[in-house]
């Protein structure tokens, strides 16, 4: 009787979790470290008498092709090696999921069935900050909150860059905290996680929010909130009533079946996954029009100010300029109306060998004193320092590569992108860039500049984007 209620205090630490043997045993060595062999297969035994819990094989063979049932991967992720375990030649492992620890065809997964939590009781933290959220960003926490609980499978939340997504998260997920529900808040990559992490807990009482990345402390906690990168929901399967894909679009979710498996698979049955993006992709557009997708639209910034439309100039002989150290017209008016503005900006230049090019051709032309200008890449060591005085405002124009397309956030930002027609940018691409201008209530002369030689589909596609979200943004206004 005792192991009985202990086993069954012991399983909600378990549940929802999807572990290969190997990381079993880690979990019970590191929380349960007392428990005997004997004991642990008794408990065990116990679960599998209840259907809690199911254990088969990682890697199997399903109608003549090799499939990963730890991360979804399909025959073209299987590779064979000899094994010490199995003691085989050739034993199937998992090449997608390998970084989270190898799965092979001898190796058996654990999937710890949620069989649902006590309700907990969270107390208001007195000390969270209350958050103030406009008229527009109400009505979206209405409307995703009405989908959720209609148990709608997916939404597209489509808000603007500086829409003030995170916040408007906060009172959809709250609620369902408070019933003892669990939310998984996914996103791309690890440096999301760490920023936004901090931000939620701010809002929400300790051990109700934990991290999971590659290396995390928290890594083996599945708290009431979770955020974790996408690779990580590998390892939790049916377990959220609401699943938010954070910045959905981007790399590496988008085109991932096998990532996308694994989030699907995240959301028990019944659940929500939210698809929060301020650029969705052709497919979930045509979706959304077709009436399929159900979206709910944050048009404007927390502000309340539109973004910035972008103004594209036809530069023939651009590159040649540059190349020849000649001026060009365009890019000094557009440089006097910064300067005039005491702006600073984003030059957006196609490829890395372009950063220093036209670094050094702004320095020479127009831009001479000390500091103004710097170029940043992907493959600059400096790249962090450089960033860091960008933001603070010791470089005031800043040539860069698509890299800082998403996530820099500068008040006094304005966007040029030369060689807009390059077929770096495409339509999300371009809507991503404007995003960074207008950011701040406190510089609204921000501009976003398109200089090419044609005027591309992606260039028009993303004018009409943002020209359509600021007449949907004005509507609302009742303007
Ligand atoms: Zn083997
Ligand atoms: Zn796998």
């Amino acid at each position: 009787m005792e192991i009985k209620q202990e086993s069954d205090y012991a399983y909600s630490f378990w549940e929802g979790r999807l572990l290969l043997d190997q990381e079993v045993q880690r979990f019970r060595a590191l929380h349960f470290p007392q428990q005997s062999e004997n004991e642990w297969n008794e408990i065990i035994h116990q679960w599998r008498g209840k259907n809690w819990l199911s254990v088969f094989p990682a890697i199997v063979l399903r109608e003549g092709r090799w499939k990963c049932l730890r991360c979804g991967a399909d025959q073209e992720f299987i590779f064979f090696t000899p094994c010490g375990r199995c003691e085989r030649d050739s034993c199937a492992s998992c090449k997608h999921c390998l970084l989270l620890g190898r799965a092979r065809s001898c190796r058996y997964l654990y999937q710890f069935v949620r069989v649902g939590r006590d309700r907990v009781q969270i107390p208001r933290d007195v000390n969270a900050p209350s958050i103030q959220l406009t008229a527009k960003q109400l009505t979206a926490v209405q409307e995703l909150s009405t989908y959720v609980r209609q148990k709608m499978p997916s939404v597209l939340f489509w808000a603007v860059t500086g829409a003030g997504k995170t916040e408007t998260m906060i009172p959809v997920i709250e609620p369902l905290i408070r019933q003892g529900k669990s939310v998984l808040w996914c996103t791309p990559r690890q440096d999301v996680v760490k920023e936004l992490a901090p931000r939620l807990k701010r809002f929400f009482p300790d051990g109700i929010v934990s991290e999971h990345y590659a290396g995390s402390p928290d890594k083996w906690m599945l708290s009431p909130l979770v955020i974790a990168t996408a690779h990580q929901t590998i390892r939790m399967a049916h377990l959220f009533d609401l699943v938010i894909v954070d910045e959905a679009d981007a790399f590496p979710l988008e085109g991932n079946p096998a990532l996308e498996y694994s989030i699907q698979r995240s959301k028990r049955t019944g659940g929500t996954i939210v698809l929060l993006t301020a650029t969705p992709t052709d497919l979930w557009i045509y979706r959304m029009r077709k009436g399929i997708l159900p979206t709910v639209l944050l048009p404007c910034r927390f502000h309340g100010k539109l973004m910035p439309c972008p103004i594209w100039k036809r530069e023939r002989a651009l590159w040649a300029q540059i190349k020849s150290h000649k001026m060009n017209r365009t890019v000094q008016r557009i440089i006097s109306e910064i300067t005039s503005t005491d702006g600073q900006a984003l030059w957006f230049v196609p490829r890395i060998e372009d950063t220093r090019v036209v670094g050094e051709w702004l320095k020479r032309q127009f831009l001479c004193d000390e500091g103004q200008v710097d170029f940043v890449s992907s493959t600059d060591e400096n790249r962090t320092g450089k960033i860091m005085r960008f933001r603070d405002g010791n470089i005031l124009h800043l040539v860069t590569t698509t890299i800082l397309e998403r996530g820099i956030t500068v008040p006094k930002c304005n966007a040029v992108v030369l060689g807009a027609d390059h077929s770096v940018y495409d339509r999300a691409s371009l809507v991503q860039i404007a995003g960074r201008v207008g950011r701040s209530l406190q510089y609204q002369a921000g501009k976003v500049w398109f200089i090419s030689n044609h005027k591309t589909e992606p260039i028009c596609q993303a004018i009409r984007e943002i020209q359509l979200l600021n007449r949907e943004a004005c509507k609302e206004f009742g303007g």
